[in-house]
């Protein structure tokens, strides 16, 4: 247990480069205090991520224990409700649904609180409640879920330790869940497994492209999110492991104003393997291209963190006017 919270030293998990990469911020707000954390970019693909970041076991330990909590502080209930700011992406569920034939059967995976079951019995009310299954690690959320619907199956367990049948599901909801894997490409694969050929898999996720930080840097880049995406690097995983993409879309949520998020439908075209990966791990133009657009995210990157350590400077040298000489701020 000593050193389950131990940061480490990572390749890029889209191409494999191990090294070298360019560095973002320095620090990450740790789970365990004293860790160092900091966001970086791979120079050859353009990926984001944490790097050295937690191991797998202790996120695997961090969700099935502590991330969801159901106290007086934090109840699943306040949670829940918080959630159903997400009930704009309403749509998008839908036009996910009908791209599945009548009796499909759905997966919602690191389904939280369960909103995403209500979004789709709103949009879909079709289906029924024996097709619908979930899979998500937390002792507290299951039973949340559990008590609001008796009736579907519930998996409590990890995405790596999962025992559905090959080819089990028509469609995949991954709402908020990429950016926690450790390794987002072997999850892709571990999907891969699951669905039938030609199914489909939403994914849902913040957008590094079309982050706002208005709030802040620190709100974007925190310990539970290990990857960060773009349009590009997320297609270009998501090709790695087999699919391909349908629906591309951005959405700018006007409940959690410092997220925009990206909204991906794929298809499974060709099955893949966990043991397939290292094959994929080659170079393609659109890694090439991501690679020249890294490059001027970066940039955009730098200028936006320093306009907000300016902004911050200015708010905090008028705040101390303010107390020092008070005239001084009225008059202005
Ligand atoms: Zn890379």
């Amino acid at each position: 247990m000593k050193n389950l919270y131990t940061p480490i030293e990572i390749p890029c998990r889209s191409c494999g480069r191990s090294g070298g990469f360019n560095p973002l911020l320095k620090v990450v707000t740790g789970y365990r205090p004293g860790a160092s954390l900091q966001v970086v970019d791979c120079p050859d693909c353009g990926l984001t991520f944490l790097n050295p970041q937690y191991q797998f076991d202790a996120y695997s330990d961090y969700y099935q224990n502590d991330y969801y909590v159901d106290d007086g502080a934090n109840s699943l209930e306040e949670t829940y409700r918080v959630a159903q700011s997400h009930a704009a992406f309403k749509p998008y569920l839908k036009n996910f649904a009908q791209r599945l034939q009548p009796g499909a059967t759905y997966l919602d995976v690191g389904a939280g609180t369960g909103q995403w079951l209500d979004f789709l019995r709103d949009v879909a009310p079709e289906i029924p409640l024996e097709n619908i299954h979930v899979l998500e690690p937390s002792d507290a959320s299951t039973a949340f879920i559990r008590r609001r619907y008796p009736t579907i199956s519930v998996q409590r367990s990890m995405l790596e330790d999962n025992s559905y049948p090959d080819g089990f599901f028509d469609g995949v909801l991954c709402s908020a869940l990429i950016e926690h894997f450790t390794d987002p490409l072997e999850s892709l694969l571990r999907f891969s497994r699951i669905i039938k050929d030609g199914g489909r898999l939403m994914l849902i996720t913040p957008n590094l492209d079309e982050h706002s930080y208005a709030k802040g840097p620190q709100n974007l880049f925190k310990f539970p999110h290990t990857f960060y995406y773009t349009p590009g690097t997320l297609v270009s995983l998501l090709e790695k492991a087999g699919f391909t993409v349908e629906t591309e879309d951005v959405f700018y949520d006007s409940g959690l104003i410092w997220y925009a998020f990206l909204i991906v439908v794929a298809r499974k075209k060709e099955p893949r393997a966990i043991g397939d990966v290292e094959k994929f791990r080659v170079k393609t133009v659109r890694d090439t291209a991501n690679a020249v657009s890294a490059k001027a995210f970066r940039q955009r990157m730098k200028a936006r963190i320093s306009a907000f350590r300016r902004e911050f400077r200015v708010w905090f040298i008028k705040r101390k006017i303010k107390k020092i000489a008070p005239w001084l701020a009225r008059s202005k």
